[in-house]
């Protein structure tokens, strides 16, 4: 007997109007097309997304010249959210924050990467100043913050250096130009930003800043910000606390659309998903195996790529393991195909999806309302999320087999309570008398 705990609440979500149209996930679905980078092939009928999780865009907080509301105030916000950041640091002088605080981030999944040694103009220096700038920045930090990779590179000033030697240090470099990046940028050298704080006055509110991410999601496309100064510490360009606050409290009640990764593990992707192959090599009744290669150094290249295929028709649930390991998936539906999810290294060993013979053993389910208008579920960290125009207390939840069977059903009220459901496939309807809204997810 495996116990899990299920909590629901209600809260802000558009799972209802993506099970009525699958216009939501379909919308997140941007297709490779020739001419986009792509270089890997992917047999049918396996997509990879253009954004982790098939989100709609890819939003990077980066943090410049090691401002101590950084530390202080921005840092503590994307951990209580679980979102990672950049700091992009100098290593010598008095904007370098010291080693004891970058190591701190790190170890919270930060990225720390480089903002060259001492802070110089790249674009005014000859070639070898350069390289010592890119190189022995890059060194230090490696040397510096245990177990991490110094990837990616901040122009001081936004002043680009020359591309064929930050190439051969970064797999991307950023610049402050304005604009949101396609999904495929066509010059990682010249990676653009949008500066943000007190000297943008279109970019020092919550709104303003917003509409940048906004427009990736439009573009499906990838928004890279750069901040400074965090609160009142007197660093350049400062942000309020509460400004930057609302600016992640949207990425949080918007997270199937919008990506929040650290610079470099967004660059990773775009590099990996372009590259990627995805082959099946086997298929039998209860088992597909399916191979994912890039060809990409792999010791840079070490982020996992999102996949997903239909569910085989006769298959009510599914387990993904690579190399043997358990790996990260999920079950949706779109269009009213039932698609497994999972996320897969590159070149980490073969990838198994199975159809994951549903056992006899029961999860307990418990839940409770929170707010109006939405329900969300969490099976461990599987969500589902129902949405109910207007939806009031009381609300009746019910759980159906694939095959619709009534597993449980009850009120949901403001106090807890508690459903125990076979592990496997579990379709749960949700109404309060007039409205009613349904998802699907997996008793793990
Ligand atoms: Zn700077």
């Amino acid at each position: 007997m495996k116990k899990v705990t299920v909590t629901a609440l209600l809260s802000k979500s558009h799972t209802f109007k993506r099970l009525l149209s699958g216009s939501v996930i379909v919308a997140g679905l941007v297709l490779m097309l020739p001419g986009t980078g792509r270089t890997g092939t992917v047999d049918q009928p396996y997509t990879v997304a253009t954004w982790r999780g098939f989100t709609t865009a890819a939003v990077s907080y980066t943090f410049d010249d090691g401002c101590s509301g950084q530390f202080t105030s921005a840092i503590p916000m994307f951990d209580a959210k679980d979102f990672k950041l950049t700091l992009f640091t100098v290593t010598t002088g008095g904007m370098f924050p010291g080693w004891q605080k970058l190591a701190d981030a790190a170890e919270n999944g930060h990225e720390i990467a480089s903002h060259t040694v001492t802070h110089g103009d790249l674009s005014g220096m000859n070639s070898s100043s350069q390289e010592n700038e890119l190189r022995n920045s890059q060194n230090t930090i490696n040397e510096n913050i245990p177990g991490k990779q110094c990837v990616t590179l901040a122009y001081p000033y936004c002043n680009a250096g020359t591309g064929s030697l930050c190439e051969k240090y970064y797999i991307a470099s950023r610049t402050c130009s304005g604009q949101v990046m396609s999904k495929s940028p066509s010059d990682f050298n010249q990676i653009s930003s949008i500066l943000c704080g007190s000297t943008m006055s279109s970019r020092n509110s919550v709104a303003g800043i917003n509409a940048g991410a906004d427009d990736a999601a439009k573009s499906g496309g990838w928004c890279v910000y750069l901040f400074h100064g965090v609160g009142n510490d007197g660093g350049y360009s400062g942000v309020a606390v509460d400004v930057l606050q609302g600016c992640v409290d949207y990425m949080d009640n918007n997270r199937n659309k919008f990506w929040v990764e650290s610079f470099g593990n967004v660059a990773r992707y775009i590099k990996e998903r372009n590259a990627v192959t995805v082959k099946e090599t086997a298929s039998a009744a209860n088992s597909i195996t399916v191979e994912v290669t890039d060809g990409l150094d792999d010791t840079v290249f070490n982020y996992p790529v999102s996949i997903r295929r239909p569910l085989p028709e006769a298959w009510d649930t599914a387990k993904v393991t690579q190399d043997e390991q358990p790996v990260e998936f999920s079950l949706k539906d779109s269009a009213g195909t039932k698609y497994v999810t999972f996320d897969a290294l590159p070149d980490r060993g073969a990838v198994v999806i199975s159809s994951g013979v549903v056992g006899s053993r029961k999860a307990a389910v418990s839940g409770r309302i929170a707010a109006a208008s939405v329900v969300r579920f969490f099976v461990n960290d599987l969500p589902a999320t129902v949405h109910i125009t207007g939806i009031r207390a009381p609300v009746a939840v019910s759980f159906f087999s694939p095959a619709g069977k009534k597993l449980a059903s009850g009120n949901l009220t403001s106090a807890t309570c508690s459903f125990s459901l076979p592990v496997g496939m579990c379709i749960v309807r949700v109404t309060d008398g007039i409205s009613a809204g349904s998802d699907t997810f997996l008793v793990p």
